[in-house]
């Protein structure tokens, strides 16, 4: 079974993004609380401690449910397939997994900010605006997944040097490291393999019908299309993302399915360890280039 993203998916860029305060929620209640709770006078009363952390908690509750004002469409489409965004769902996942070690909701907020200028809306959906806490846990299970497929393509890459040590001529005499070496390279890809299941196991080559997060995900947020590539006996699933979310979920399916791998864009000529994008080992439109976009451009002024 293979994946294929179709081509045509592109949404507005916004010039004014804001967020909406849920109701009752005070930016400056939060501000004080945090205040009064570092005065030296009041951290030897217990209780009044423990009162304010609570009113923090409940405050910071309410900022968590603030939904996306989006007020000026800035003209331009964002199209990740024109621009070659290949890599999207691996550097979201980097700058994402980079602030949230101790997320602040302020720095959380201007991070999706940023993202909706650059990128538009992640999620689409005419019935519920999302609210902060949504984007966090999207953004949350894109990382968790390119976490685990990074980590599958790195004992992927232990089995295949392994492997390739057995294929060496002296070894032959070694029989006993030869075993050894050989049953390594099946533990190995039997972790590889659960660490795939765990992600998306499909029975019979039929992903409406399998579990796991990226199945979930392929479902709610691209249309599924089947169809039968002859040439190699295999079945195809052709992706239309239908939001932002559907194209980097397409790029994690293209990733576990096809088998697709990353390595640093070569940069260009000028300057090259300047960039830090990543190209995949075949991307969505078929070319197996060893520069991004932006590289790639310089190259020919
Ligand atoms: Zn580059």
């Amino acid at each position: 079974m293979r994946v294929e993203i179709v081509e045509g998916f592109r949404q507005d860029r916004f010039s004014l993004v804001e967020f909406v305060p849920a109701v009752g929620s005070d930016k400056d209640l939060l501000r004080k609380a945090k205040v009064a709770r570092s005065d030296t006078r009041l951290s030897t009363s217990g209780w009044a401690v423990t009162n304010l952390l609570h009113l923090e908690n409940s405050v910071e509750d309410q900022f968590w449910k603030q939904h996306l004002y989006i007020e000026k469409i800035s003209g331009d489409l964002f199209d990740p397939w024109v621009l070659e965004c290949w890599d999207l769902h691996r550097r979201i996942s980097d700058s994402f997994s980079d602030l949230s070690e101790d997320v602040k909701i302020a720095r959380f907020s201007e991070f999706v900010v940023d993202f909706i200028r650059e990128y538009g809306e992640l999620v689409t959906s005419s019935s519920k605006k999302p609210t902060l806490k949504d984007w966090f846990t999207e953004f949350g299970e894109i990382a968790y997944v390119v976490g685990a497929l990074r980590e599958i393509e790195l004992i992927q890459n232990e089995a295949n040097t392994l492997h390739s040590m057995t294929q060496v001529e002296t070894m032959s005499v070694q029989i006993f490291a030869r075993r050894s070496i050989e049953a390594a390279v099946v533990a190995k890809d039997k972790k590889a393999e659960e660490l795939r299941q765990n992600l998306c196991k499909v029975v019979g080559d039929d992903i409406t019908e399998a579990t796991g997060l990226v199945a979930q995900k392929l479902r709610k947020y691209t249309s599924l299309d089947i169809s039968q590539n002859t040439e190699m006996s295999m079945v195809v699933w052709n992706l239309q993302p239908l939001c932002l979310a559907g194209w980097l979920w397409a790029l994690v399916a293209r990733d576990l399915f096809n088998g697709i791998t990353y390595k640093l864009c070569a940069g260009n000529e000028s300057d090259e360890t300047n960039c830090t994008r990543e190209v995949p080992s075949v991307a969505p439109n078929g070319e197996n280039v060893p520069h991004c976009l932006n590289c790639k451009d310089e190259e020919k002024v």
